[in-house]
């Protein structure tokens, strides 16, 4: 089962669309860890990802399609940290490519949560996260010390990329940044919303609730998502296919 698969086809043709650069994964380029998240006040910031009412957005897609995330890679479409002057829509997407994963269904799905959880234990100088779990947005304080030692999404990528490799289960990462156009930052806001919803259904199944599609609140995720329907009425049946 490829749950994620389409949503990847349709973020990758996005970004394609958009003259992105693209650099590979090199654990030496990775931004200082500060080990703990970082306060970066206000009159210390160059600007903000995201900030305000601007999107601000973050997604995870996983598939054991290794034709889709062939390789470890960074992708940025707009203008790099250096180069941003003030506040700035903002979304980050990450593409992972795992090997098979055993055990039940509870087993293989903690595994994928633990996958989505890195973004909680990444903590670049100068790069303040903030990630809300109920509207899905992430918005990021840059630091004017940083934006001046020569912070980039490059570097950013490879601390990303450094942290999900400490999974044996993960072959390939694609981080993806996209800033400065807003109409793309927000349709990938959208797609994020529909990756949630996504997840927000394996939950479901995964906690064993109604089975009744005529009245489940998901019944419009199981529709459009190819083998989600599947994975309910056989769960606990035999390992989770991916
Ligand atoms: S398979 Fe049916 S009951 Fe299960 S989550 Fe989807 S719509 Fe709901």
């Amino acid at each position: 089962m490829e749950l994620y698969d389409s949503t990847i086809r349709e973020i990758l043709g996005r970004i394609e669309a958009n003259s992105p650069r693209a650099w590979p994964f090199e654990a030496g380029k990775a931004w200082p860890d500060n080990g703990v998240n970082e306060l970066v006040l206000t009159r210390d910031a160059a600007f903000e990802l995201g900030g305000g009412s601007l999107p601000a957005s973050n997604c995870t897609c996983v598939t054991t399609d290794g034709s889709l995330v062939p390789e470890d890679r960074i992708t940025l479409v707009g203008p790099d940290l250096g180069a941003i002057r003030a506040d700035s829509p903002f979304a980050r997407i990450v593409l992972l490519h795992v090997n098979s994963i055993s055990g039940d269904d509870q087993e293989a799905f903690r595994t994928i949560r633990d996958m989505e959880f890195v973004k909680y234990h990444v903590f670049p100088q100068g790069y303040m996260m903030r990630i809300s779990p109920e509207n899905g947005r992430e918005q990021v304080r840059v630091g004017k010390q940083a934006v001046k030692r020569g912070i980039s999404f490059r570097n950013i990528g490879d601390s990303f990329i450094k942290k999900y490799k400490e999974n044996k289960l993960i072959d390939h990462v694609h981080i993806i940044f996209a800033t400065g156009d807003r109409a793309l930052c927000r349709e990938l806001a959208d797609t994020g919303k529909k990756v949630d919803a996504i997840t927000m259904t394996l939950n479901h199944i995964m906690d064993g609730l109604s089975t009744d599609c005529s009245i489940c609140a998901f019944k419009e995720v199981c529709d459009e998502i190819e083998g989600m329907k599947e994975l309910h009425f056989k769960k606990g049946s035999g390992p989770m296919q991916l």
